[in-house]
């Protein structure tokens, strides 16, 4: 599980693992916001209506979801994940904070992995320097933003995002790490 503030560089780093691990599973979201230009349907998100979103909250679809940025509604289909998992495969959530913290409850034994950017003035010049969004977008997305860095303690783990490819690899590692010490553990050594 991948989170981090906003801008951090979430969507670079998976995007660069999609394109280097294959054999890593990147689960896509639903989301009702509006796809950014080059933003491909069931390829960077699935893009619904709010009628959609309720229909999936309501038959219990998504494993989390969140309102993000007090804009949009973002979450995770529950079944493609549950599917990858049973394939032992490594899997990726690429979520906000309150999304992780809600799999947290039902997924406790998950990675959860905090991306972390050089400093805050390099979250800054990354978050202005997109400049897809308006100026009242961007305050909102700060203030996020600095929620978001005080919650780095509750990970397991955090890669600090100075280069996208070093930070990729880390996180790939750390997967597989994890992965690896899982499947070592017989079920009779398992905490009650
Ligand atoms: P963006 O609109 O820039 O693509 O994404 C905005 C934020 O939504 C990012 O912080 C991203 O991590 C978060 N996000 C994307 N997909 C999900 C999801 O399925 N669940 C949750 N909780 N957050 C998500």
């Amino acid at each position: 599980m991948l989170a981090g503030p906003t801008a951090v560089g979430k969507g670079t780093v998976s995007a660069y693992v999609r394109d280097t691990y294959p054999d890593v599973w990147i689960s896509v979201s639903v989301t009702t916001r509006a796809p950014r230009p080059g933003e491909v349907d069931g390829v960077h998100y699935w893009f619904v209506d709010d009628t959609r979103f309720d229909a999936m909250v309501d038959a219990d679809e998504l494993l989390e979801w969140a309102t993000v940025h007090r804009t949009a509604r973002y979450g995770t289909p529950r079944r493609p994940v549950e599917e990858a998992l049973a394939e032992e495969r490594p899997c990726l959530l690429e979520i906000d904070l309150q999304g992780a913290r809600q799999v947290k409850q039902s997924m406790p034994d998950a990675l959860f992995v905090f991306l972390a950017p050089p400093s805050w003035e390099e979250l800054v010049r990354r978050l202005v320097g997109r400049g897809t969004e308006p100026d009242e977008e961007r305050t909102r997305r700060l203030e996020t933003a600095v929620e978001e860095l005080a919650a780095e303690k509750e990970f397991d783990a955090t890669v600090v995002n100075t280069e996208i490819h070093a930070a990729g690899d880390e996180l790939v590692a750390l997967m597989r790490s994890r992965l690896s010490s899982d499947s070592g553990r017989s079920v009779d050594s398992e905490p009650a």
